[in-house]
């Protein structure tokens, strides 16, 4: 391997992300319960913010949206302004979120700088991005941060054309096999998947992957062993 540049992606990588969207749904599913059983409104939600994500992009502020559609949708438009007004609570709590590391990434930053190029790539809302990376206390590692509409193929070659590295010469590191792995392999880079105990529905693959340019770990800290 020749890696020159090691990319990271930040939420449920570099820290706690997906836990706070399941406890803002079961919050948002105990608001509605009179409209519809907790399974027929995760499905809603879940459909409803799929149907947006070309709208709105990945991020909390879209998920809110989402919320609200939902709710008009299964309470037939009579849902009231209060629970309206308490699904927004719900989505300026998530912004609001105070950062939770999650355990050995700032060792790991700390034994890489120096020899490699740090990156982070990620996608959701640009703003709420920003700013989680300044709360993190982490930004000072980082060469370069891109976040990205999609993590898909060409949008990674954007990213390398614009660190002027070939395919082989970066690795990224990163909990979601769809976003932050296969797409990596797809255009020739090196891809370790570190697992989080969550992941959201529509990050889940069913596929094996079978790459010699792919690992997996089972924690962060072991990315020093495989480098
Ligand atoms: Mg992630």
């Amino acid at each position: 391997m020749n890696i020159k540049v090691v990319a990271f992606d930040a939420d449920d990588t570099l820290w706690v992300n997906e836990p706070y969207f399941r406890q803002s749904e079961e919050r948002f599913c105990a608001l509605l319960g009179e409209y519809a059983s907790l399974h027929e409104l995760e499905r809603e939600l879940l459909k409803i913010e799929i149907d947006n994500l070309a709208l709105y992009g990945y991020g909390i502020k879209g998920f809110m949206l989402s919320m609200i559609e939902t709710a008009m949708k299964v309470s037939g438009n009579t849902v009231s302004t209060e629970v309206i007004g308490q699904i927004i609570d719900l989505g300026k709590q998530m912004l609001n979120q105070p950062i939770e590391l999650l355990e050995g990434v700032e060792h790991v930053l700390e034994q890489l700088k120096g020899k490699y190029r740090l990156v982070v790539a990620t996608k959701g809302d640009l703003l709420d991005q920003e700013r989680k990376l300044r709360k993190s206390g982490l930004i000072h590692h980082f060469h370069h941060i891109e976040v990205m509409s999609e993590k898909d193929d060409a949008n990674y070659l954007k990213l390398i054309k614009h660190l002027d590295i070939k395919p082989d010469e970066l690795l990224m590191i990163g909990n979601s096999l769809k976003s932050d792995v296969l797409p990596v392999l797809n255009i020739g880079g090196y891809a370790v998947h570190v697992p989080y105990h969550i992941t959201w529905a529509h990050e889940q693959i069913e596929d094996k992957i079978d790459n010699e340019r792919f690992k997996s770990a089972e924690s962060i800290t072991e990315v020093l062993e495989l480098l």
